[in-house]
């Protein structure tokens, strides 16, 4: 068999790899999905009780749209936001069914990705052998399949990072997350459950990203109501400085809207804030509870349950025979990583990016979607259509189409670099300085940019329009 009569496996079944694949099938490409999940979108079904911040409007893929309403499918309100629930329910369920269950494989893992007969070592006719996808079934069942190309869509939710301060894991934290009093997801207040871990004791909150503010205003409208409850908030960096986002300049209100929430629930006291706190440390403590020790001998005493939201990393492992070529410091490919880098800016303004930035030295192997940004923050499901689109027309042979990419990505409206932010000795206004004056428009010359040209930059205003 020919390698272009060989399928395009797609990795992850989430929203970024069944817009792959809906793209793919409208180019009368084969394409199989494997997703470990037992669902579609297993994912983001596991943050079910989360509403987004973006529209449905923002969150369906144009071919998947196109497929679904082939399908019959009742589109959602546009300006409605969903919960995680909603969208995987309406919106990512229907669009495997429409894809078909010969396309979108459930409960299939996949446990490794290399060239068939030919490890990472080999040179020889490396570009013309098929990848072999190494796939463990639910039931344990091992199986090898044959691909033309392979896109990683596999997301980064299985791999938070830790409390400590340092990337790994703080002394202490394996046992304290085992004993079930540290954990890593934002909690699900209407599990009565969950409620009662938190209802009337004392929570930590770790972090500073938008997960972080959706669990603020979640036990804090739980503070309201249950006495004696009490939350603190622990940041790594010195100041509470942007992280409550960019408000009314957000371009995705919701978002925008959400910062304020949290900032509102720390305005009324309903948390105490702890600044400048690197955890070192997890010490058990009587009755079950534990004392957080920071780098600076600073401590958190008596906490009954941490709610670590430190943002995630992509897992590599499966990845080893593979040659990627991946930023040092965000693991994410060489030629994205200066684009969405917090060190350099965090505005929400990207580069318009596809198949040229998605590439690696293995050809035919494509990083999209979440795990694209490697540990960098602020992806958009916006974001890995338009990169699933041009690397469909890249396979496609559809070259023109694969570089004339238009990624539009909402200001959010913050300027300077979150990396930069996150030193605990360093006010928001030196580190704007530090990050080159900080402004939204701030971002790199095309000189600046790892060697290549950047192209028009594209940012899209509150209205809609596009600004050059
Ligand atoms: C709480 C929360 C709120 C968010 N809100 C928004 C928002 O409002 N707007 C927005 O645009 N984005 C939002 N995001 C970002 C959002 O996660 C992404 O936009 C979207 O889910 C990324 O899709 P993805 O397909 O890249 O990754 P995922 O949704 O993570 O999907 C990856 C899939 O791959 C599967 N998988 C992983 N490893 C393997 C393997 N080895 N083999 C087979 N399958 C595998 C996983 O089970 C998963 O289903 C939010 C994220 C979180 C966590």
């Amino acid at each position: 068999m020919s390698n272009d009569e060989l399928p395009v496996v797609v990795i992850g079944a989430g929203p970024v790899g069944l817009a792959a694949a809906a793209e793919l099938r409208e180019r009368d490409r084969e394409v199989l999905v494997f997703e470990r999940g037992r669902v579609p979108g297993a994912a983001v079904a596991q943050w079910n009780h989360v509403r987004l911040f973006s529209r449905w409007g923002e969150l369906i893929a144009p071919p998947a749209r196109r497929l679904l309403d082939i399908a019959g499918w009742t589109a959602p309100e546009e300006n409605a936001y969903p919960t995680g629930r909603d969208w995987q329910q309406q919106y990512l369920a229907p669009l495997a069914t429409a894809l078909g269950s010969r396309i979108v494989r459930t409960g299939v893992e996949v446990t490794g990705v290399s060239r068939r007969g030919r490890d990472r070592v080999v040179d020889a006719e490396r570009d013309t052998a098929p990848f072999t996808v190494h796939l463990r079934h639910a039931d344990g069942r091992e199986e090898r399949v044959f691909a033309a190309a392979v896109i990683d869509a596999s997301g980064t939710w299985g791999a938070p990072n830790p409390l400590g301060g340092d990337g790994l894991a703080a002394l202490g934290e394996t046992a304290a997350a085992a004993a079930g009093v540290i954990g890593y997801r934002v909690p699900d207040l209407d599990d009565p459950a969950a409620a009662a871990r938190h209802a009337g004791r004392h929570t930590v909150i770790a972090g500073s990203g938008h997960s972080t503010l959706t669990a603020i205003v979640a036990l804090a409208g739980l503070a309201e109501q249950a006495p004696g409850t009490r939350l603190t908030w622990v940041l790594r960096r010195g100041e509470i400085g942007a992280t409550f986002g960019g408000g009314d300049a957000d371009q995705l209100p919701a978002r925008g809207a959400l910062g304020e929430r949290a900032r509102r629930a720390v305005e009324a006291g309903l948390l105490e804030v702890v600044t400048g706190f690197r955890t070192a440390a997890v010490e058990p403590a009587a009755g079950g509870q534990v004392a957080l020790v920071a780098d600076s001998g600073a401590r958190v005493e008596g906490v009954d349950a941490v709610v670590t939201l430190t943002g995630f990393a992509p897992d590599l492992s499966w990845l080893s025979q593979i040659r990627l070529e991946l930023d040092s410091t965000l693991q994410a490919p060489v030629r994205l990583a200066p684009m969405i880098d917090p060190n350099v800016h965090s505005c929400g303004t990207v580069y318009p990016h596809g198949v040229g930035e998605l590439s690696h030295p293995e050809s035919g192997f494509y990083s999209a979607g979440m795990k694209s940004y490697g540990r960098a923050p602020t992806f958009l499901a916006m974001t890995g259509y338009e990169q699933v689109r041009s690397i469909a027309a890249e396979l496609a042979g559809d070259h023109d189409a694969a570089r004339r990419v238009e990624l539009v990505l909402p200001d959010t409206g913050v300027c300077g670099g979150a990396g930069v932010f996150d030193d605990p000795d360093t006010s928001t206004a030196d580190t704007a300085d530090a990050a080159g004056g900080g402004g939204c428009g701030g971002a790199p010359d095309a000189g600046e940019t790892a060697g290549q040209t950047v192209p028009e930059l594209i940012t899209l205003t509150a209205s809609g329009a596009r600004l050059s």
